[in-house]
Parts: C-alpha cells; structure tokens; sequence
C-alpha cells in the first residue's frame, strides 16, 4: 500500500466517493451502506483465483484505508463474495495485511465485549460479546489454504467479517432494544437524505 503512513492524515469520515486514492492505480470503492439487501444476503465463495481476484483484494484495502476500516467484506462494496481484508493496524505495517477468501471458524475461545462498529453503519457502535482467541481457516488471493489465530481486536474482527459474509451485521448481536434505537435513528436519517 502506498498510503500506510498516511492513514491518519486523511480526515475525511464521510468521504468515501471523495477520498484521494492512495495509488494511482487503486480503484476506491464507495462503501454499501445499512438498508442495502446485499448486506443481509449470503456471499458465494470465491471459486477463480486470478489476476483480477488479487486486484479486486488490493482495490479493497485501498478502499478500507481511505474509510479508515479495520476489516472490509466484498458485500460491503456491493459484490456478494466470499472475500474479505482485515488489517487491525490500519495500513500500517504491510505485513498485518490479511485476505481471506472462504474463511471459517475452525476454533474459538473465551469471551470479550468490547464496543464495536462498522463501515456500513457509520456514526454508530454497540458493544458486541466475541471471543477472545479465534482461529479461522481461509485461502489467501492465489487460492493457497491458511490458517491463522487471532486474539482480541483481531479476532473480532475476524468474527465480524465472517459475519459479514453470511450477511450478518454487528446490530444482529445488540439487545433487541440497542438494536431498534439504531434503526430507528437511520430511518429518521434516511428520511433526511442523510443516509
Ligand atoms: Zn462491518
């Protein structure tokens, strides 16, 4: 990524059509917002692993670094695919970057609730039980199978993206209370245009 020293210097929150691309050559995605069914829809599992797999992957952490995410799922830019990238240090250290295409969770581990938010319900967060250790089997953008433990923020998000992939939202884990608080507040929102 060309951009890793630059995350904290993009002050757009809002911004994702906006945001200056890292590199010349990445295509920055604007990201799929609460309300769009392809969020709540199951992906299909990455079956091709080619060329333009390993574009789409990289065209994702551009798009991730430029909305300041974490963890970004393919149907989070409208494509319903089995396909995410996390890298819980930002862009950051090249080597935290991770693509996991077909993930799963083969073990999971303890229990932390930790507040926790998402690209796609920007301006809201709600505190979500995940395990504390979690380790996922997945295949990298050339098809090769790995496995690979995360603890904490990692495996959060881990959890969160493998949610996202089974067209789960972080909402779905609040109290049915939180949870209506939230969608009442994006209706009004939506009502507004603001959405
Ligand atoms: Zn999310």
């Amino acid at each position: 990524m060309a951009d890793k020293s630059k995350t904290s210097e993009a002050p757009v929150l809002a911004a994702t059509e906006t945001a200056q691309a890292p590199s010349p050559a990445r295509k920055i995605y604007p990201i799929v917002k609460y309300g769009d069914p392809v969020l709540e829809k199951a992906g299909v599992p990455v079956k091709k692993f080619d060329a333009e797999l390993e574009e789409l992957a990289e065209d994702m952490f551009a798009s991730m670094y430029a909305a300041q995410g974490v963890g970004l799922a393919a149907p989070q830019i409208g494509k319903s695919l089995r396909l995410a990238v996390v890298d819980v240090t930002g862009g950051k250290n090249p080597e935290a970057k991770i693509v996991l295409a077909n993930p799963e969770i083969i073990h999971a581990e303890g229990e932390v609730r930790e507040e926790e938010g998402c690209l796609s319900i920007p301006g809201f967060r709600g505190y979500v039980m995940r395990p504390q250790f979690v380790t996922i089997k997945a295949q990298n953008a050339k098809g090769e199978q790995f496995e690979i433990r995360g603890e904490n923020l990692l495996a959060r998000a881990f959890c969160h993206e493998i949610d996202h992939l089974n067209g789960i939202l972080f909402l779905q884990h609040l109290s049915m209370l939180k949870r209506d608080l939230i969608k009442r507040k994006i209706k009004k929102l939506r009502k507004q245009g603001e959405w």
